[in-house]
């Protein structure tokens, strides 16, 4: 019986390898599958931060996924047995409910794979759908540690430096623009926008950076006068 089945993670907890290996694997058992992506590094393909890369169909907001199965199944004359998505926490709700269908009424196994949190530290609306459909929910247990040595937990996106809590979910904002253009003009005119894994204590606080030893306390930023690297249940 078919599945839809979720593997969250924070970034660098080895989605995109994963999303590659079940992809592997299950084509070199003889099944024929499909690769989605929204927005991954490379554009056009899925690729991890270890080196592997596949090709693989970007998925555009206005992209009706169960359509997009049937008439691939239709052209090519061949049965779509599973299909791996990555980066499905930039899919639309609605989206996530045409993979539902493709397990539901045809019998295709989806593998997704996304983050749980937002920069935020919202659930993704793609991520919050498959947490409610999904047959199966699984963590990727990768032991991210935050600076002060505490499991991280939540993504920060910095811009130049700086935490931020407001903007674009996707910061490339426009996906219809290929992505190497994109990239481009960020470089050429953007502030540097990074990404940093954090705890929760320190997500919340801003601080992405232990504090540098001779800096006098921040007393607005941190209510805490000892940082405590186990926290405290606050
Ligand atoms: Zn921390």
């Amino acid at each position: 019986m078919a599945l839809l089945r979720f593997f969250h993670g924070t970034m660098g907890s080895g989605k995109s390898t994963q999303a590659l290996q079940i992809h592997h694997n299950l084509s070199r058992r003889g099944q024929v599958g499909l690769l989605f992506t929204q927005l991954d590094r490379a554009g056009g393909v899925v690729s991890s931060r270890l080196g592997v890369r596949a090709e693989a169909i970007q998925v555009r907001p206005e992209m009706d996924l169960e359509q997009f199965v049937l008439d691939d199944m239709a052209v090519n004359g061949r049965r779509i047995d599973f299909v791996v998505c990555d980066e499905a926490q930039f899919y639309d709700a609605g989206q996530i409910e045409q993979l539902a269908r493709l397990v539901d009424v045809h019998g295709v196994d989806i593998w997704a794979f996304g983050l749980l949190t937002s920069f935020q530290g919202v659930l993704f609306p793609g991520t919050a759908r498959l947490l409610e459909l999904a047959d199966e929910r699984q963590e990727l247990q990768v032991e991210a540690r935050c600076w002060c040595g505490a499991r991280a937990t939540h993504n920060a996106r910095l811009v130049d430096g700086v935490q931020v809590y407001e903007g674009d979910l996707k910061v490339l904002g426009d996906t219809v623009t290929p992505q190497t253009e994109v990239q481009e003009r960020l470089e050429l005119a953007g502030p540097e926008v990074t990404y940093e894994l954090l705890c929760r204590r320190h997500w919340t606080l801003g601080q992405a950076a232990a504090p540098a030893h001779d800096a006098a306390p921040d007393v607005a930023a941190s209510p805490s006068p000892s940082p405590d690297p186990a926290g405290d249940p606050r």
